[in-house]
């Protein structure tokens, strides 16, 4: 929850840089705001639901908060409906990136604006602005809470499995290279040992961030390769996920592992205090969100949004202009202190 604005790390251009898009005509108090948001696949995006509609509503405009829990097709069409409804701007949470290039010329045509919110939108140049919170840095700190985690249990080489988000979310690539930007000179030094020799995104990914289908690889895993070795630790790229190779692990009867995460779920943050899940990532929704209104409200008044990174996001078809907030590792010792303000997390770590 503690949210530092400062610069992004790596190849952050400086803070308060001006420079998305071109400056737009603005609009009206009371103007329809277009926010599609994908699966429920985590608990950051039920949040974003109630925090869009209070928060727009309260901005004064009339937000459109869809989910699309049938899939791709079903937010296709709900953002062709938002674009028919003319809504003055569209946030999307994608759910695959890549497929909404039609629906994204549509709203261009229409003089929409354009926001990716989370998840980057990919292969458009109907894109403007980005707003998430660093993803590479996401996965760095993953990375670096996996080694610290075994590293506290004991001396090394370390027995560990690498896990992915599904490849469909443009998300799920940049923290795997996060961590493995960590991870990767410990596995060629040696210290380091993916017994199954699983290294690849490819061979690591979680269809649809599905809890079932990490749980299914993680018994696979164990049974073919961990009936007499020990497993030390578990690079998981969100809770969802850390809880069901947790329950995967438990099933087979061995010693829980080192295992990471993200997102601060509720149930992931019990499993913390609890001494289960090793580490999980906070990225208070509530300041994503916020920051999301705040450029509604720019785009309202004309303005030129500020954006602090404008080389990292490229598209594949253009860098699109990018405000990234930090991203915080928690472990149980700084649980209390990380959720201190966050009503619901700061009572599950007393
Ligand atoms: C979000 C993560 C979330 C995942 C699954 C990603 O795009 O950035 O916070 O865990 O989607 O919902």
């Amino acid at each position: 929850s503690a949210l530092a604005l400062t610069s992004c790390g790596r190849e952050d251009t400086g803070t308060g840089t001006e420079g998305g898009g071109e400056a737009a005509a603005g609009f009206e108090e009371g103007a329809a705001i277009g926010v599609a948001l994908p699966q429920k696949t985590s608990e950051n995006w039920v949040l974003a639901e109630q925090l869009f509609n209070d928060g727009l509503t309260e901005a004064g405009y009339e937000p459109d908060v869809q989910f699309a829990n049938g899939g791709v097709s079903e937010q296709q069409n709900q953002i062709s409906s938002m674009i028919t409804n003319g809504v003055e701007v569209l946030i999307v949470g994608a759910i695959d990136g890549a497929q909404l290039g039609t629906q994204l010329q549509q709203a261009k045509d229409a003089g929409i604006t354009v926001i990716a919110y989370d998840r980057l939108l990919t292969n458009t140049e109907n894109v403007d602005y980005y707003v998430a919170y660093d993803n590479f840095q996401v996965g760095e700190l993953q990375g670096q809470a996996l080694l610290d985690g075994m590293a506290e249990r004991g001396e090394g080489p370390y027995n560990i499995e690498l896990f992915a988000g599904s490849p469909d979310d443009a998300n799920a690539q940049v923290f795997f290279d996060g961590a493995m930007s960590v991870l990767q000179p410990e596995i060629e030094a040696g210290n380091l040992n993916v017994v199954s020799g699983q290294t690849e995104f490819n061979q690591a990914v979680t269809q649809g961030w599905k809890a079932e289908n990490a749980q299914r690889r993680m018994d696979t895993l164990l049974t073919g390769n961990y009936t007499d070795t020990e497993l030390h630790g578990v690079l998981s790229p969100n809770d969802t996920l850390a809880r069901a190779i947790l329950t995967s692990v438990k099933a087979a009867g061995k010693d829980l592992p080192i295992v990471t995460g993200q997102d601060s779920e509720v149930e992931s943050v019990k499993s913390i205090m609890a001494g289960e899940q090793y580490s999980t990532i906070n990225k208070d929704t509530r300041d994503l969100v916020a920051h999301a209104i705040t450029m509604v409200e720019g785009l309202a008044a004309g303005e030129e949004l500020e954006v602090n990174d404008t080389e990292t996001y490229d598209n594949g078809v253009k860098v699109v202009p990018a405000y990234l907030l930090e991203p915080q590792i928690v472990t149980q010792e700084n649980a209390a202190e990380a959720y201190a303000d966050d009503p619901t997390l700061s009572e599950l770590t007393k």
